[in-house]
């Protein structure tokens, strides 16, 4: 019809149509797809068969959406793709041209595979080629390596590798460069700083991203390790660093995938790190700071209680004397919170750096004797408009008493339902759990995210910025997942147990047996204190997490579970550091994390479809997993609908989670090895996750009371929930 139109009606040349036919994905497992790549070049010949003149076109690396990851697999694909559908008369399409091959160079057992698949000649094509598949992987693209840069000069080679991030000849051009230059400073400070100043650039530039930089560090790095026993023996001095950065994950915290990033990047940009590494004290952060002549401490952070801890070493900077730049940054740190809790504790510089690719921009500029002036003064001006915003919406922010907030609670009608009782009561521990069977679960988006790429997956693998970048990331990401599965690098455990409950006050208690006697812990809940409408379309209760659980009286159960996935994690990882892979050890490390939340992600599942039991007919693919569409919570301590840390104390404790599975909190609650997650499972068809907010002087008083603590100490641990200023 469009053909008719255009000719017929409209007088459009019929040589300027071009038809674009859909292809979609074949191999996918699913009977219905197995035609697609049939049904596009039969489409296609028919087009040019019967409207004369026109041109057909396709976007060529749908059809092999299936085995993204693999690239020499998808490269014969669409090389066998587009012998077939330029018979038909396909003439323009869309294909990374530098990625396909040629038809009469694939591997004979592979392209007679291939073409079984995408002619859809044998039902069993598909599993044989995903079989077949495993042991393609990584060869073809060897094969072609185009090794024309190995002919440049050797300057030009050590460019190359940096920017390209490739290691494998990294010793030999160094040396060659060594005898060349005369002297293995020269190296560093010529041709390898030339180097990872140009990777600076493109990355500032938005045309390299984060996994590539770190690759590209690894390859500095090597270049360095080599060099540095014969700067040693000629005993010369240090190379010129831009400055020396200090950096720490404070006291109680554990988390440094993201200073790690920071770390690197800095590096590449000739700035010396010094890396404390996590859980580390103000007073040693600021002793070494004194002697190694820091000129800028870097502090980071994941849970809330090291807020405080910042709030405390920013203090201390101003008491002892420092006057160099404070540098802000983690997962719970904020531009709000460092405005208004952090730079009023000390006189010098304080500065929110949001994410990696902006370190480098604000080091410059605070060691920059030009620039450092201006700069202060910018931030100090911004920073003193968001402590006023800050506080003018504090004021209007009205809250309820407690005693209101609580007659507006959300209600069950608990003769009308009947909390549903666990098939198995009790703690039980899983231990060596399949790591194969986790790797199922992962939700890969939060994955990019560690590495600031961000996009959904599995959408973010085709984005037309970062999709080269996102493909590459996980290719190395499921070449390592594989091994750390059949090399078993790390174990994964759990603890978990579910018990019979009651609602006291906003509290739920957690009971040995039925008798329901003395608590074995009592889990202490916030409620919501902001003003809700009470009637009407709005009306809102203010929520608290005991409300979903059944006041004394009522049989009701509450569960409680610890998962690690970090056994042997920080081994690992340090012996990736020690062989200067930094990429290597961030990327595992990022994986550990991503089995952690899968096995949060599966334990959970299995409560509810076994152990408890009160979905057994649950049947939920992941993507609905990640999506919640089940019903029932998980709450984490630390998280918005509990965010009091010390509550995972208790909760230890119960599941003696030490002595069962090796995992320990700091003395502000995090958790080591860090891979771990931990929560509460609650069964309630309408539990749902929501924020505590801001709270008032009673409910701080009336918690401190429950918890056997002084307001002052209630006050400390309820710092970010606090609504006035203690
Ligand atoms: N798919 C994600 C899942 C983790 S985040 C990943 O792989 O990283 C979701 C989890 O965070 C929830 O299951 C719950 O344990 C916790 N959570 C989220 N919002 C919360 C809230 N408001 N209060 C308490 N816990 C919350």
């Amino acid at each position: 019809r469009a053909y008719e139109i255009l000719t017929g009606q409209v007088g459009y040349p019929a040589e300027d149509i071009i038809f674009d036919p859909n292809i979609f994905a074949v191999a996918t497992g699913i009977e219905e797809h197995a035609n697609y790549a049939v049904d596009f070049i039969e489409a296609t010949r028919w087009i040019r068969q019967n409207l004369p003149h026109c041109h057909v076109s396709g976007g060529v690396s749908n059809v092999s959406f299936s085995f993204r990851g693999n690239e020499p697999v998808r490269e014969a694909i669409h090389t066998v793709f587009l012998y077939h559908a330029i018979q038909a008369g396909m003439d323009m399409g869309i294909v990374n041209a530098g990625q396909l091959g040629v038809y009469d160079d694939i591997p004979a057992d592979l392209r007679e595979t291939v073409e079984d698949v995408v002619l859809n000649r044998s039902p069993e094509a598909a599993d044989r080629l995903v079989g077949l598949a495993e042991s393609v992987k990584g060869k073809a693209r060897e094969a072609v390596e185009d090794l024309a840069w190995r002919e440049l000069p050797v300057a030009q080679r050590l460019a190359h590798a940096l920017v390209k991030g490739i290691t494998t000849y990294i010793v030999e051009d160094t040396e060659a460069a060594r005898l060349a230059l005369g002297h293995p400073v020269k190296v560093i400070e010529g041709p390898l700083m030339d180097g990872m100043n140009h990777v600076g650039d493109l990355f500032g530039a938005g045309k390299m991203f984060l996994p590539q930089v770190v690759k590209s560090a690894r390859v500095m790095k090597q270049a360095v390790a080599y060099l540095v026993p014969f700067i040693e023996a000629e005993k010369t001095a240090e190379t010129k660093a831009k400055g020396k950065i200090l950096m720490a994950t404070v006291k109680g915290d554990v988390h440094d995938i993201g200073k790690n990033i920071v770390g690197v990047v800095l590096g590449c940009n000739a700035y010396e790190v010094i890396d404390l590494g996590v859980m580390v004290p103000a007073d040693k952060i600021l002793n070494a700071a004194r002697e190694t002549g820091a000129d800028i401490i870097g502090l980071s952070g994941l849970i809330t209680p090291s807020l405080e801890e910042m709030s405390h070493l920013a203090a201390e900077m101003q008491r002892l004397g420092f006057t160099v730049p404070l540098l802000i940054g983690g997962a719970t740190t904020s531009l709000a919170h460092t405005a208004v809790k952090i730079a009023p504790n000390y006189a010098g510089p304080v500065v929110y750096v949001k994410d990696a690719s902006r370190a480098v921009g604000v080091c410059t500029q605070l060691l920059s004797e030009g620039l450092r002036d201006d700069y202060v003064a910018k931030i100090k001006a911004e920073y003193a408009q968001v402590r006023e915003r800050h506080l003018a919406q504090k004021q209007e922010s009205r809250k309820v008493s407690l005693a209101e907030a609580r007659a507006n609670a959300f209600k069950t009608d608990w003769t009308a339902y009947v909390p549903p009782r666990p098939q198995c009561l009790g703690t039980q521990v899983l231990r060596d759990y399949s790591l194969a069977e986790l790797a199922e679960y992962i939700d890969w988006t939060p994955f990019f995210q560690a590495w600031e790429l961000h996009g959904r997956y599995p959408r973010i693998l085709d984005d037309a910025t970062v999709g080269e970048e996102a493909r590459k990331l996980f290719a190395d990401a499921q070449a390592m997942l594989k091994r750390m599965i059949d090399e078993q690098w790390i174990e994964a455990r759990a603890v978990f147990g579910l018990f019979p409950a009651n609602r006291v006050e906003d509290d739920i208690a957690l009971y040995a047996d039925e008798t329901r006697a003395a608590p074995l812990m009592t889990w202490h809940n916030l409620r919501q204190q902001m003003a809700k409408p009470l009637s009407g379309n709005n009306a809102q209760p203010n929520w608290c997490l005991a409300d979903f659980v059944a006041p004394a009286g009522v049989q009701d159960y509450v569960g409680a579970f610890v998962v690690t996935a970090g056994i042997h994690e920080d081994e690992k990882a340090k012996a990736f550091e020690a062989a200067h892979d930094d990429y290597s050890a961030i990327l595992f490390k990022a994986l550990c994390d991503r089995l952690a939340e899968a096995f949060a992600e599966r334990l959970h599942q299995r409560v509810r479809t076994e152990f408890w039991g009160y979905a057994a007919d649950e049947a939920l693919g992941n993507d609905q997993l990640i999506e919640e569409a089940y019903r029932g919570i998980r709450p984490a301590p630390g998280y918005p609908a509990c965010p009091e840390h010390s509550e995972k104390g208790a909760l230890f404790e119960l599941l003696d989670v030490p002595g069962q599975i090796g995992v320990q909190l700091t003395e502000t609650y995090a958790m080591w090895p860090a891979a771990s997650v931990s929560g509460f499972y609650l069964a309630h068809p309408d539990a749902r996750y929501f924020a505590v907010a801001k709270i008032d002087r009673d409910q701080v008083a009336d918690y401190a009371r429950r918890k056997g603590w002084d307001v002052a100490t209630a006050e400390r641990w309820l710092a970010p929930n606090l609504g006035y200023s203690a």
